[in-house]
């Protein structure tokens, strides 16, 4: 597999193309940015940290049967993945009250439900990934209602598995982020990453944010809550 050119920079990874048309190879950056871009840092190490993480719980959820489109760890930072055409929705899982759904409704955060919740957003950085509903998605064509209902399926999925997985750990998967994308036979499969930039974590005892808020909300000591929850995702670091 050789690495070929760039095709794409975002804010947090870079994508490339390979000798296989079938994979690509992100590439994880120390870049970090906040609401939609407007806040910008650095976070030294995130990007090791965050490949290796979002490896380690893709190969956790597919032996529990949830598809993924990791392939291949190369190094620290670089991973092959199966391309895939991106559906344009960020999938929110949440199953305790925090951020975005705390302002909106107008509770505090904390407020542990009863049974998770659902949400899209449509993935478009100029509109600000604005919520949507699945009649919204499927009439603009973003994916099919057969697509809605298995990334509904496999989110909720997700969630089981890695709830009781963090618990283990003594932390609380308070919410997070999830992309899928077709593969060329139009498997719906889970893609992008699922880290510490794109969950929230609180520790179960302390309720010590361990995660992105600790850069949104300056709250210092970000790298430490990085490495902190690779220690005790992968017993290292
Ligand atoms: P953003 O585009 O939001 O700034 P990133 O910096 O994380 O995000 O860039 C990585 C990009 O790669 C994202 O747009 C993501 O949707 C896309 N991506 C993730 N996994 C795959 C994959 N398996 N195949 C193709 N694209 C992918
Ligand atoms: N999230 C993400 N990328 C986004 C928006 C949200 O990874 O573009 C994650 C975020 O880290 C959190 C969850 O999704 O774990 C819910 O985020 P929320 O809607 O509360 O938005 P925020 O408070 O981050 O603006």
């Amino acid at each position: 597999m050789k690495k070929m050119e760039q095709i794409y920079e975002g804010k947090a990874k870079k994508v490339f193309a390979t000798d296989d048309p079938t994979l690509v190879l992100v590439s994880y950056k120390d870049d970090a940015t906040a609401f939609n871009g407007e806040k910008r840092g650095t976070i030294v190490g995130k990007g090791a940290i965050n490949n290796r993480v979002t490896n380690h719980l893709m190969q956790i959820l597919e032996k529990e049967g949830v598809p993924t489109h990791f392939v291949e760890e190369l190094s620290d930072r670089e991973t092959v993945v199966k391309k895939v055409s991106i559906v344009p929705l960020e999938v929110i899982i949440r199953n305790i009250s925090a951020g975005s759904f705390a302002k909106r409704f107008g509770v505090e955060e904390g407020i542990v439900f009863a049974e998770p919740t659902i949400e899209f957003s449509y993935k478009n950085d100029e509109l600000g990934d604005p919520l949507m509903n699945a009649y919204h998605a499927v009439a603009l064509g973003c994916a099919t209602w057969e697509e809605i209902d298995t990334i509904k399926a496999m989110a909720f999925k997700v969630n089981d598995v890695l709830k009781a997985f963090f618990k283990a750990v003594n932390v609380d998967l308070v919410d997070f982020k999830l992309e899928f994308g077709r593969t060329p036979d139009g498997t719906i499969v889970l893609a992008d990453e699922i880290s510490p930039d794109t969950c929230r974590f609180w520790d179960s005892t302390t309720h010590e944010k361990l995660d992105k808020d600790r850069f949104r909300r300056d709250l210092g000591g970000v790298e430490d809550a990085y490495s902190e929850m690779m220690r005790r995702i992968m017993g290292i670091g």
